[in-house]
């Protein structure tokens, strides 16, 4: 008899398998229907020897101290900062917009003060920012708006950003200095080993069973558990009985060159005339020396593995209604991107999964001190704190 049976092996099903086989434990199950453990953050040595993201380029990135410490316990960590560029105008410039991309798309020479002012010239008031295409054209303009943000929208989400959710790109900086990072968390690091060999490290506890290739719907009647926790698709879990939610898919192309750099940076957005939305080539990512270089085009697409829970006020109306289920579903929880039905990066996973972790030792200590003191009334007894209750990371969403 298992206690857990846990669907789904990413970051939300095998924080949660090594936390409560570890810290509480349990004898946990955790299956998952692909064949391979760590999710869509699977990574992997090609037929070249290229360590390479086989579901696209993941970049651990979080201002979460816990979550850092958390997973440093499976992996050493390689430094690393993220840089992207976008092909506009027949230039490579930086993205997110800084000065250096204000300057050389238009031959200017403008200091950051400058730049302010350029910013402020351009910017479109917006008396009420409901939409992306607010955000974007509010902060720098109709014109860096057309070249950069409308048409990757558009091919990212088969969506124009004015029906789209203001949240998809709030988080897109605009820069007056020339720093040129993506991202500007406390912690960015790369698992020195790779994702996989991490997951490995974490779901390699004697309480834990791994079953790949398997459908949870296959062995769900045959094998004996007390509790599950679901990380799949929620819509699927309720057999789709408020119709489908829209998710946003993209279809990987694979390459590898025999030469040993392909481009000038380790993405390369690809905003408006080509059909693929970046490129991105690994060796930057991992730190690998390798004679040859592999790198992945991601062509979006609507069909397909679910990857991006598509913002909008009408899908967060359907899943109102499946969280309505979830909420009166006994013996299930439901974590993770799919399942919660948003845009999570990996630390947010993370952070979702030892919060739940918290919250089921805590009451299962609760209910093993009620039981122990033979009434139902708790006596003023409070349940412990945990170790590892996390007050969880702020949920934004981001564009990638
Ligand atoms: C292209 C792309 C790029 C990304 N880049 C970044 C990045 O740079 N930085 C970052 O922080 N985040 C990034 N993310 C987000 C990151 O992938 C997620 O935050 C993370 O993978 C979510 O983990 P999860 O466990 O919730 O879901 P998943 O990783 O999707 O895991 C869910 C698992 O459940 C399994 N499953 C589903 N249904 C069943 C079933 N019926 N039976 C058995 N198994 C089932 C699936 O096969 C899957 O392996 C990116 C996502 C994508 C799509």
């Amino acid at each position: 008899m298992f206690d857990y049976l846990i669907v789904g092996a990413g970051f939300a099903g095998s924080v949660l398998a090594e936390r409560l086989a570890a810290g509480s434990d349990k004898k946990v199950l955790i299956c998952d229907k692909r064949s391979h453990i760590g999710g869509n953050a699977y990574d992997h040595y090609n037929e070249a020897g290229i360590l390479v993201h086989k579901y696209g380029p993941h970049i651990f990135h979080t201002n979460s101290r816990e979550v850092f410490e958390y997973l440093s316990r499976f992996t050493q960590w390689r430094p690393y900062q993220h840089r992207v560029r976008a092909s506009v105008d027949g230039q490579i410039v930086p993205i997110p917009i800084n000065l250096d991309t204000i300057n050389s798309l238009y031959g200017l020479s403008l200091t950051s003060f400058e730049v302010e002012d350029f910013f402020k010239k351009v910017a479109e008031p917006c008396a009420q920012i409901r939409t992306s295409e607010d955000v974007v054209v509010s902060k720098v303009g109709r014109e860096l708006y057309e070249k950069f943000f409308r048409n990757y929208t558009r091919k990212q989400w088969g969506l124009d950003p004015s029906e789209l959710d203001a949240s998809v790109t709030s988080r897109v900086p605009t820069r007056t200095n020339r720093d040129d990072r993506y991202f500007t968390d406390t912690y960015q690091s790369m698992p020195l080993h790779g994702y996989t060999r991490m997951f490995e490290r974490m779901l390699d506890h004697p309480n834990i069973k791994v079953l790949l290739n398997c459908d949870y719907r296959d062995v769900e009647k045959d094998i004996p558990f007390r509790e599950m926790i679901y990380t799949g698709p929620v819509d699927t879990y309720f057999d789709f009985c408020y119709g489908k939610l829209p998710y946003r898919s993209l279809e990987f192309k694979h390459e590898t060159h025999d030469q040993s750099a392909f481009q000038s940076a380790p993405v390369v957005n690809y905003p408006n005339e080509q059909s693929y939305t970046r490129v991105t080539e690994f060796k930057y990512l991992t730190g690998q020396e390798h004679p040859r270089t592999s790198i992945v085009y991601e062509f979006p697409k609507a069909e397909g593995d679910p990857y991006y829970p598509v913002p909008r006020k009408e899908n967060s109306a359907i899943y109102a209604k499946y969280k309505a289920l979830v909420d009166g579903t006994r013996g299930v929880t439901f974590v993770g991107r799919l399942a919660t039905y948003k845009y999570y990066n990996m630390d947010q996973i993370v952070a979702q999964a030892l919060t739940t972790y918290g919250k089921i030792a805590g009451m299962k200590r609760l209910e093993a001190t009620l039981h122990n003191n033979g009434n139902g009334n708790g006596n003023g007894h409070k349940p412990e704190s945990d170790p590892v209750a996390f007050s969880g990371l702020a949920m934004t969403a981001a564009t990638h």
